[in-house]
């Protein structure tokens, strides 16, 4: 990578081993379950690039929030010859897109009743084959799909468009699996996920046999009920835990902790290396002064990268396997670090932004910590422009 850039590094081997992490769990149950894995978000971030084709040959379905990552997927399975695999859209689409969906056979979530109009285009377009969809319950999240309340009153239509919407699905989305270690709400939504699928079996006399999904991550380690036919799996495929309750839940559950990898380390060569005598000023207003000679080392990473300004005055990276704290604010491009204990010398050293050197970690959740937000976001919020490399 140029001297410039900071870049990140995308590992084959923990994706491999938090797959395999996941099919342990669905061993467990019978009739054997899909996996699925969550790519929305530029992959977490990870890159979708680097990731696809990684985990392609490892699960059963792929998930996407936009149509064009999915039919992205389709080109990369006819570029490689590779079998299709399961794909599909969790995002809202337009009718034209549920076209072209239905094109390549890629699955998409009805979440209201303006899919009518969806079903008239996917008509007029005389497709061979309907499109495949799956019906979105809200159980308590409050965001998309039908509400108890709206089943069966607002699903009519889909008895209507048989012919080229063919609901081979249903799927919901937990609220409160990562914030709290007892379930309760989340037995209620499940109770209305069953409720609502019962609703829609009988109002559509739906014969075959239908896939229920609504396990992402959480759920899908601490949850075992909520299993069904497939989990979602986001966060954890990057070998994050959801949360620290998760990993409480989890343990219980599962009479032990599974061991998950991160995917990701973010990495920088310094720009410069320098002393800067006692009494110094580092960075914009002033708010870092050295009190002894310090050496530091300025990093081309900020803000515009994904590192977060609000980690000002209490992140650290890691530099030879010592941690380096930041000093002053997190600016546009740069990040300027005490390297003074990391090095003897002012020669270019390489800092870890995430990940690990040495003995020492550096977890997304510790950065997203001192951001006040929460890894999910730090990782999705990374640059699209910053390098991503597989190792
Ligand atoms: N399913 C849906 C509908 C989601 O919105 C998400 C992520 O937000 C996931 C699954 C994956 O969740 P997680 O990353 O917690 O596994």
């Amino acid at each position: 990578p140029a001297a410039q850039a900071s870049w990140l590094e995308v590992s084959a081997a923990s994706v491999r081993h938090n797959v395999a992490v996941f099919r342990a769990l669905e061993a467990t149950g019978t009739p054997a379950r899909a996996l699925g894995a969550v790519l929305k978000g530029n992959a977490y971030g990870h890159g979708l690039e680097q990731v696809l084709p990684l985990v392609h040959p490892l699960v059963d379905i792929l998930y996407f929030i936009t149509p064009q990552d999915a039919l992205a997927a389709r080109a990369f399975e006819r570029e490689r010859g590779l079998a299709p695999r399961q794909v599909l859209v969790l995002g809202a689409i337009s009718p034209e897109e549920a076209v072209a969906l239905a094109r390549e056979g890629v699955d998409a979530v009805v979440a209201d009743s303006a899919w009518a109009e969806a079903g008239q285009v996917l008509r007029a377009a005389r497709l061979q084959r309907p499109l495949r969809v799956h019906v979105h319950i809200d159980t308590g999240l409050g965001r998309e799909g039908f509400t108890l309340e709206q089943l069966p009153r607002d699903t009519g239509f889909l008895a209507d468009f048989r012919d080229v919407l063919e609901v081979t699905g249903v799927l919901s989305h937990f609220a409160n699996t990562e914030d709290v270690t007892e379930q309760a709400y989340a037995l209620a939504q499940l109770e209305a996920f069953e409720a609502g699928t019962a609703r829609l079996v009988e109002q559509l006399a739906l014969k075959g046999p239908l896939q229920r999904h609504i396990a992402a991550s959480a759920a899908s380690l601490s949850l075992p009920r909520a299993r069904y036919e497939a989990l979602r799996v986001g966060i954890s495929l990057y070998g994050l835990w959801p949360s620290p309750e998760t990993r409480l839940s989890a343990r219980l559950v599962l009479g032990g902790l599974p061991t998950l990898k991160p995917v990701l380390s973010w990495r920088c060569r310094s720009q410069v290396v320098k002393w800067l005598p006692e009494g110094s000023y580092v960075g914009y207003g002033c708010t870092y002064r050295c009190p002894e000679p310090t050496r530091i080392a300025v990093l081309p990473v900020g803000y515009f990268d994904g590192y977060p300004r609000l980690a000002s005055g209490k992140a650290h990276v890691l530099v030879n396997g010592r941690r380096c704290p930041v000093l002053g604010r997190v600016m546009m491009n740069h990040l300027i670090v005490d390297v003074t204990r990391a090095t003897a010398d002012e020669r270019p050293l390489t800092a870890t932004l995430l990940g690990h050197d040495g003995a020492e970690t550096l977890p997304a959740e510790t950065l997203a910590g001192w951001a006040q937000t929460i890894h999910y976001e730090l990782v999705t919020r990374l640059g699209p422009h910053l390098k991503r490399v597989l190792v």
